[in-house]
């Protein structure tokens, strides 16, 4: 398994590769970049079918920390670590007191949180070994309501603000009678969904489970629809709050949308349609922007002192990073995706 010549490896300053029989721990924790402060990114367990896998995903993950923390104007860098395992099968206390451990061997370079099979109480459980530990402590909301830990409610705040900035961009209106159709009523789709009806907004939405979309329909006059059909509808916006990949070939052949905003990570099947989108006039909100409101959150909740208002103030940005995307890649003629791309380089690269 090569490292240095990896072809996800990209600079990457730190790879750790940590390993404790007796908890049954195998674990890679992995520092792409931190020019702009310490690297923060969640830890993700999965059952990765070997340790090449596991390396590929959170070299992947941990670049794209970098360029959202940056987006984001964090004074963070990237990272992010994995645990190879099922954490349905394999999952201990001991193994999580483990990976604490390994969190806290490199001395604060690299700060983990929640991703897929972690939950707050094994972060509890690192925590007793590491103050490196993100996302196990809640002060703030943006609106003022009692915090519990779930970043979502931030999340959703700011791809509501970023679908704002982007509708005023392409479709030079605010947010009343515009057609959003919403894939996915999850933690974060059905709080967006919330934001977008008291806008004004209609909304057309879906999921794989009835429950979000029965309660959308019941509480936010949305209208239901099947999940193959979200894409192709008639629509001003859609909103991927579901799975990756989501904005591939098959769905750009029936998109008739002109905004494409959501919280979903890695939308575009391929950087490429992104280019695909500028040359059909389709604004496309880069997912690592619009989707920065965890990242944001969990910042806040560290900081010595913070307020309810700094935490709205911050996820507000995101609104103006997706203008400034917007209008450079007007000027320039390129995809926002590779615009958003570059700033975030010119950001990180030259430390601020
Ligand atoms: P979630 O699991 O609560 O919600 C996702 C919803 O999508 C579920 O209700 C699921 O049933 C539905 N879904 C899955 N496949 C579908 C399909 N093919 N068609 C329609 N619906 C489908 O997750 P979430 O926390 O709401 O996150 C949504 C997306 O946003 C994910 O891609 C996540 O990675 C991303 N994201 C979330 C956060 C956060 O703070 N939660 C932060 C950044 C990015």
């Amino acid at each position: 398994m090569s490292v240095f010549d990896h072809s996800e490896f990209d600079n990457h300053e730190h790879v750790a590769f940590y390993h404790d029989e007796a908890a049954g721990l195998s674990a890679i924790i992995a520092v792409h970049n931190t020019n702009l402060g310490p690297a923060l990114g969640g830890c993700r367990m999965w059952p990765y079918v070997n340790s090449a896998e596991a390396l590929t995903d959170v070299l992947r993950l941990s670049k794209g920390m970098t360029y959202k923390s940056a987006m984001a104007n964090l004074k963070l860098g990237g990272g992010k670590s994995v645990i190879i395992g099922d954490p349905r099968k394999v999952k201990t206390p001991e193994m999580m007191t483990a990976m604490g451990k390994f969190v806290d061997s490199l001395g604060g370079k690299y700060f983990t949180a929640e991703d897929s099979g972690i939950s707050v109480t094994d972060l509890k459980t690192m925590a007793q070994e590491s103050d490196y530990i993100a996302g196990t402590k809640a002060h703030y909301h943006y609106a003022g309501e009692t915090a519990d830990g779930n970043p979502a409610p931030s999340t959703a705040y700011g791809v509501f603000v970023g679908v704002k900035a982007s509708v005023e961009h392409a479709l030079k209106s605010d947010l009343n009678g515009v057609r959003v159709a919403i894939q996915g009523m999850g933690h974060v789709g059905y709080r967006l969904a919330e934001h977008l009806h008291n806008a004004g907004a209609k909304l057309f939405v879906t999921d794989i489970y009835p429950e979000g979309v029965d309660r959308a329909v019941k509480e936010l006059g949305a209208t239901a629809v099947a999940p193959e059909e979200i894409y192709g509808l008639d629509v001003d916006v859609v909103a991927p709050c579901a799975m990756g990949a989501s904005i591939n070939d098959e769905t750009l052949s029936t998109l008739k949308a002109k905004v494409i905003a959501g919280a979903a990570n890695n939308q575009l099947a391929r950087e490429e349609i992104g280019d695909v989108l500028q040359e059909r006039g389709i604004v496309y909100a880069p997912d690592y922007v619009i989707n920065a409101g965890g990242v944001i959150d969990i910042y806040h909740q560290r900081m010595e002192s913070s307020s309810n208002e700094a935490l709205r103030d911050h996820l507000e940005q995101i609104g103006d990073t997706l203008k400034e995307i917007f209008e450079r890649a007007d000027a320039e003629g390129r995809a926002t995706n590779r615009v958003a791309n570059v700033i975030a380089e010119e950001r990180f690269k030259n430390k601020g």
